[in-house]
């Protein structure tokens, strides 16, 4: 069965999130399973990849041209859409994204004649099933959504300038969402599976808290979502042999891990206190704010704080003052940094990921992995993915008092070695994950 994966990041070619892991593992794991996954991906600037060839696609009336690129990764075969606008630093982040993306979906719909399935990932490829249901490529479609909080939303007037897809499709086929075009609503109506991923999320989106406004569209299509749970990519993601790592370590060997320790405490000039590290975007979402909050808390409990990410400047900021004022119990590292996160995720002796909400989570089942028990919101993935006070801890109240409540529960566990291990062998493989997204791409069939 062919599957083609349209998604705007994937690992190690774009990454911003988590997003980028499971684009760059799950087909991996689907093709272990005798699927034929191939990645439909922006040609970002610094992507190595051999041309192929051109295509063309309408855009704003005009028959427009693309160069295409090919490569393969892990025995996936990617195909590269090399559209002049995605020549910049960042995958997204910029005032055009929308438009960009339209381009993208519109030039990938001309790609797609052999597939059986189509699996669209995130507001970025979300025109796709309704595109399908225009004629523009037969197969099924699957769309699955990564993150509610980003859904694509733009003006109609241009939307329908730019794709010149029939006017009827506002209403009559749902893009329209509070008087715009919403391209997530479009992707959740016009696909024949909706899925996203954890269970948890998948409950939590159908109510108005954490529905974004696209709650009732979500109960009313219940019928066809589902909540199928991440996989890490656990030959990347590996203590007994990672690539970034001085020392390596198995749950029945967990002596190297003081080392990566030692090691990492010296490098911040932290002191010898129990140390704990975040890894994480800096947006509301992650309730990096809170953490903030609970900083008195934590230092008062004898506790460092680790933390690398980047993001919301104000947030910037307030972690760069607290390490600047609290030099040897608090260290921040401003960035995308992918060999230091895994020497915190390794190195520390708690996680922090206070998220507000979590569609699933991969930093708190990475921490897992390396034997740093976390101590996470009650929410989303992360409860399907961490046992309190068995593999981690969870704390139900999106502040400071909730998060020292978690952290008191962290640090009065009798055992947290024991805690540690049983983190570390838990299965977090996309082998049955994997499993259910073939069963599911077989149903459409
Ligand atoms: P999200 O997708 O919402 O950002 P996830 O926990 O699902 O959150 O995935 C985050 C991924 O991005 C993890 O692989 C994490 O290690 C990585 N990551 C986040 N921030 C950084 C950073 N500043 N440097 C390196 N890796 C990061």
């Amino acid at each position: 069965m062919k599957i083609a994966f349209v998604a705007s990041e994937a690992f190690p070619f774009a990454k911003v999130g988590g997003l980028a892991d499971v684009v760059g593992s799950l087909p991996q794991a689907l093709k272990k399973l005798g699927l034929e996954p191939t990645i439909f991906l922006p040609w970002y600037s610094g992507i190595q990849g051999y041309y192929v060839g051109e295509s063309r696609f309408d855009f704003e009336g005009q028959s427009e041209q693309v160069g295409l690129g090919h490569l393969e990764h892990g025995g996936v075969r990617y195909v590269l859409v090399g559209l002049p606008d995605f020549s910049r630093e960042r995958p997204y982040g910029y005032d055009d994204d929308f438009r960009r993306f339209v381009r993208f979906s519109l030039a990938v719909a001309e790609l797609l004649r052999d597939f059986d399935i189509v699996h669209a990932h995130d507001w970025q490829a979300a025109l796709l099933p309704l595109l399908r249901n225009q004629g523009w490529f037969t197969g099924r479609t699957v769309y699955t959504i990564h993150n509610l909080a980003y859904q694509g939303t733009w003006g109609s007037q241009d939307f329908y300038a730019w794709s010149k897809l029939p006017g009827e499709t506002y209403y009559g086929a749902g893009l329209e969402h509070n008087g715009r075009v919403n391209l997530m609503k479009g992707g959740i109506v016009n696909s024949d599976a909706v899925t996203t991923v954890s269970p948890g999320y998948a409950e939590e989106i159908r109510s108005p808290y954490f529905g974004d406004g696209l709650d009732g569209v979500l109960r009313e299509q219940s019928y066809k979502l589902r909540g199928i749970l991440n996989g890490l990519d656990t030959d990347y993601w590996n203590p007994a042999d990672d690539r970034y790592l001085s020392q390596h370590f198995t749950v029945k060997d967990l002596r190297p891990k003081a080392k990566i320790r030692a090691a990492l405490l010296g490098e911040f000039g932290l002191e010898d206190n129990p140390t704990l590290g975040v890894v994480s975007r800096f947006a509301s979402q992650k309730g990096i704010d809170l953490i903030a909050d609970a900083l008195p808390g934590l230092l008062e409990r004898g506790l460092n704080l680790l933390v690398l990410g980047s993001g919301e400047a104000s947030l910037e900021r307030t972690f760069a003052w607290m390490a600047a004022h609290h030099a040897g119990r608090v260290a921040y590292a401003q960035g995308y940094n992918e060999a230091l996160a895994h020497r915190i995720y390794a190195g520390c002796d708690g996680f922090l990921m206070p998220s507000r909400f979590e569609p699933c989570g991969l930093a708190q089942m990475i921490s897992m992995r390396y034997g740093t028990p976390p101590i996470v919101r009650a929410v989303g993935g992360l409860k399907d993915t961490v046992r309190h006070g068995e593999t981690g801890f969870l704390f139900e109240y999106p502040d400071a008092t909730g998060l020292l409540w978690g952290v008191d529960e962290f640090l009065r566990h009798p055992n947290r070695l024991e805690v540690a291990r049983k983190g570390m062998k838990t299965d977090f493989s996309w082998e049955a994950p994997a499993q259910q997204y073939a069963d599911l791409y077989r149903s459409l069939r």
